[in-house]
């Protein structure tokens, strides 16, 4: 429903009206005093309070406008909050703003030479129809932010991977408060702070960032098993992160290898954290065709392949934060990339 009207030829919005003055325009209109017409079609334009107390205008009785979309009470109120922010945060603001493209912004503010438009989406839209939207808005000139409320099945593919030219942020609902909240970056902000960062320029997006390095630190794990041949209780070690270095399932990467190696290596030159554990040695793997590094039982000397510590062991022990571990550093012969953070939107302090 219009926030918008004309007052004899001059545009006024029902949310700066305090109680007296919309109670002397209704008057006003009722005698006949003043022309008040809707911009989407020139048709006259009636007032209305809301049952939340929202002052707002509706078309005639039984009038259908072609081009005002009926909005749900949920939407206005999400209007009317965004609107008293951006006014309270010092912007020149308007609401339902006809841009060139033809979009109608929901609340359109600007400041300085930053021009900004948030826009609700409570019904369904496609992720393409968010596209195409979005390039009409920059083409407008201005970076249009959207509150939406995403389907329950597919949300997913709104935000994989997060993209910085499309700023789409879901609305959930608080269920204590049963308010709207968007979360960022694991923090879950009211619509007012959230607008409010907005306009503070403080919800920014970071881009994936990776490092390229030789030297890498790994943490080494230590778990308990029963050799298969012996059916001894033996302790075995691997390397494990979840962060960097392409661990293959089967075989081993150059960067495993150099890992290994210095396992290996530290194990030699008496390592205590090694001291009960068989001696890692490069062997040949039937099951893998080629010579690797990996862990042999202390008793028997059985060989303990990597197949079955990737496929059983990790798995299973991997979740165990009580696992003895050492880090360990180890020099690679090629750089590789160290995952440092995924892009996504983040919440930076305040200038
Ligand atoms: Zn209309
Ligand atoms: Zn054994």
């Amino acid at each position: 429903m219009p926030f918008k009207a004309i007052l004899n030829g001059k545009p006024i919005i029902s949310l700066d009206f305090t109680d007296q003055e919309w109670e002397q325009l209704r008057n006003d209109v009722k005698k006949g005093k003043v022309e008040l017409k809707l911009p989407c079609c020139g048709g006259p334009a009636y007032l209305r309070t809301s049952k939340l107390g929202t002052k707002h205008f509706v078309h005639k009785r039984g009038h259908r406008c072609k081009n005002w979309k009926p909005e749900s009470l949920e939407h206005m109120r999400l209007k009317e909050i965004i609107y008293r922010v951006c006014v309270q945060e010092g912007w020149e603001t308007d609401v339902e703003r006809i841009m060139p493209s033809g979009e109608i912004a929901d609340v359109y503010c600007e400041k300085d030479s930053r021009k900004i438009v948030f826009e609700v989406q409570l019904s369904y839209q496609t992720l393409n129809t968010f596209r195409e939207r979005q390039k009409k808005y920059i083409n407008d000139g201005v970076r249009a932010y959207w509150l939406f409320k995403p389907p329950k099945r597919d949300s997913y593919i709104y935000f994989n991977p997060p993209n910085k030219q499309l700023p789409i942020f879901a609305l959930e609902i608080d269920k204590n408060s049963s308010d709207f909240q968007i979360e960022v970056a694991s923090t879950m902000l009211s619509v007012e702070t959230f607008v409010k960062y907005v306009l503070e320029g403080r919800i920014r997006f970071k881009d994936r960032v990776v490092h390229r390095k030789t030297k890498i630190i790994v943490d080494v794990y230590k778990a308990a098993t029963k050799c298969w041949k012996c059916k001894r209780v033996i302790n075995v070690v691997f390397p494990y992160s979840d962060e960097y270095v392409s661990w293959s399932w089967f075989g081993m990467s150059k960067e495993e290898e150099a890992i290994w190696r210095q396992i290996a290596k530290l194990q030699r030159q008496g390592v205590r954290f090694f001291a009960n554990v068989g001696p890692i040695k490069y062997r040949y793997s039937k099951t893998v065709g080629e010579k690797y590094w990996m862990n042999t039982c202390k008793y028997c000397g059985a060989k303990i392949g990597n197949f079955f510590l990737k496929h059983e062991i990790i798995p299973e022990v991997i979740e165990d934060e009580y696992l003895p571990q050492i880090k360990i550093e180890v020099k690679l012969s090629h750089p590789i990339d160290i995952f440092v953070s995924e892009a996504k939107w983040y919440i930076v302090e305040k200038k």
